[in-house]
């Protein structure tokens, strides 16, 4: 065994680029390659990409990630695949050729549909099958969308000459060279066409949204061979052994894997998910359910929560007003001042999502005095993605029944020291936060690693998951409850500002 494989490498295929690293034996980074792609935005609120795009700047990094490690494909044990979640693809079977645009997770065209469907009452049918809330942001209703929009779409559907993917799927089927129609449990989970209880695509629901079966790929456990790579980025084949969306793969590299952990990415948005174990926990406050894996036969649920303004309100800070230079000066800014003065900064720039749901709020800025400097309402900013992250913590807890007991975090934000000790005196909760914070990428060359034999089980993945710093709560309790008290008046003062 002289030329023995020795990496994993993980495609992450994101919303604003496609990104590719190698990871070791010990789950550490040998290398990353990183290749932005094009953000189409033809009419307000639509959001397109290049399906080819997608796939050649994906195919580049993989390339480039192996290479700058010194190694050839030889050296790769198996391939993991994570990716953006809900955005879709339609092509067709004999020449491959995708008939539109990807539509974005973020494309907001099909909204009027969607509260039609709200209108008629499917809202309770649609939660109980697919964990979901009725929302433009799935893929059912843009699948319905291009077969309605383009010319000849529905006809070709109908004669099964289409095919359907999310993105996890488009990218099997170019790297096997178009033999593969597949895709993973949790990506089906977000597509509001699969039911999550029986594992199946839903003849109700494909029937509600006019799609036909013969469109939908094959659905597997997250953790299996899929394909092999047979397409010619390397000269070896290669076998794609592990699949899941973004949010349920970085839930795994941050190994919540007992029943009650939970993760929190705090990027552009901020990503709650915890784990439910094998019970699929419905919400009562529009948190989603969704499938956080499947490894083997054992399926693993999920409650996920999102807040739509996190690491965005420092780029706000930093773009549109001017008030820091970097995101990362932000901290030090911040830290010029005691505490927020009474600065309180709701970042409702769209709405505000759990538990509010309110897409008539609009941003503000409360308690302004005399004494008011930019630096309090940095600091107020930064605090505020702690607290909608509490807010949305709550309301967890509430649909879990349980208290959590810790809380990992990772995204490009927790790089901000106050922030993650912010967050851990508001929730009063300890903040783990790893040593590898690509945490997305881990976990999904960690579901291939383990189909693979890469891995032996996930008690040695475990093993080597290691923390970078803890964060204890230490703001006394009197203290917190006041501020979360003055945080949940100005959020209160800024909901249904759009009449
Ligand atoms: P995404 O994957 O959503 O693009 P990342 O995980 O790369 O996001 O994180 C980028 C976000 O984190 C940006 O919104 C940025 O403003 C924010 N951010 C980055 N560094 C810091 C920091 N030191 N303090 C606060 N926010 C930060």
């Amino acid at each position: 065994m002289s030329s023995e494989p020795s990496f994993i490498l993980a495609l992450d295929q994101g919303t604003t680029s496609s990104r590719a690293i190698l990871f070791d034996n010990n789950g550490s980074i040998r290398s990353v390659a990183q290749k932005d792609f094009k953000q189409y935005f033809p009419k307000p609120g639509w959001v397109e990409h290049d399906p080819g795009e997608i796939w050649s700047t994906q195919a580049a990094v993989a390339a480039e990630a192996v290479a700058q490690s010194g190694h050839s494909g030889n050296s790769v044990r198996s391939i993991g695949i994570t990716n953006q979640r809900e955005t879709t693809i339609v092509w067709e079977r004999s020449s491959g050729r995708p008939i539109y645009n990807a539509i974005v997770w973020q494309d907001r065209r099909t909204a009027a549909f969607c509260d039609r469907l709200k209108n008629e009452g499917l809202e309770q049918m649609i939660r109980e099958k697919t964990g979901l809330v009725i929302d433009a942001y799935f893929s059912a209703s843009k699948i319905n969308w291009i077969l309605n929009n383009v010319d000849g779409a529905k006809e070709k559907a109908q004669r099964g000459e289409l095919m359907f993917g999310t993105v996890d799927t488009w990218l099997m089927y170019k790297l096997s060279n178009h033999k593969v129609h597949l895709t993973d449990v949790t990506n089906a989970s977000r597509t509001m066409l699969f039911n999550i209880q029986t594992m199946e695509w839903d003849s109700e629901l494909l029937d509600l949204f006019e799609v036909p079966l013969s469109m939908m790929p094959e659905v597997r456990s997250c953790s299996e061979v899929f394909c092999e790579l047979t397409s010619d980025i390397f000269s070896t084949k290669i076998p794609i052994t592990g699949v899941a969306g973004d949010q349920q793969a970085a839930l795994f590299g941050q190994m919540c894997v007992e029943e009650g952990m939970m993760k929190t990415t705090y990027g552009t948005g901020c990503f709650m998910v915890l784990n439910t174990g094998n019970k699929m926990v419905l919400s009562d406050n529009k948190l989603l359910t969704t499938i956080g894996w499947q490894i083997n036969n054992e399926i693993t649920y999920a409650l996920e929560g999102s807040v739509f303004v996190g690491g965005a309100a420092i780029q706000w800070l930093r773009d549109q007003v001017h008030m820091i230079k970097t995101a990362a000066e932000s901290e030090t800014v911040a830290k010029s001042v005691n505490d927020n003065g009474g600065v309180y900064f709701v970042p409702a720039m769209t709405g505000l999502g759990a538990p509010y749901w309110d897409q008539d709020a609009r941003g503000a800025i409360f308690g302004i005095t005399r004494g008011t400097s930019s630096a309090h309402i940095v600091r107020a900013a930064i605090e505020s993605i702690a607290f909608q992250v509490n807010d949305v913590l709550t309301a967890m807890e509430a649909d879990f029944g349980e208290k959590a007991k810790e809380m990992r975090v990772d995204g490009g934000a927790v790089a901000n020291d106050l922030l993650v000790q912010f967050q851990a005196d508001v929730s009063r909760l300890p903040l783990l936060r790893p040593q590898v914070l690509e945490t997305t990428a881990l976990g999904a060359a960690y579901l291939s690693g383990l189909a693979s034999g890469f891995w032996p089980d996930i008690e040695a993945i475990k093993a080597q998951w290691k923390v970078d710093r803890a964060f204890n709560p230490l703001m006394a309790e009197g203290e917190v409850a006041e501020t979360i008290r003055f945080w949940r008046k100005a959020v209160n003062r800024s909901l249904n500002w759009l009449d």
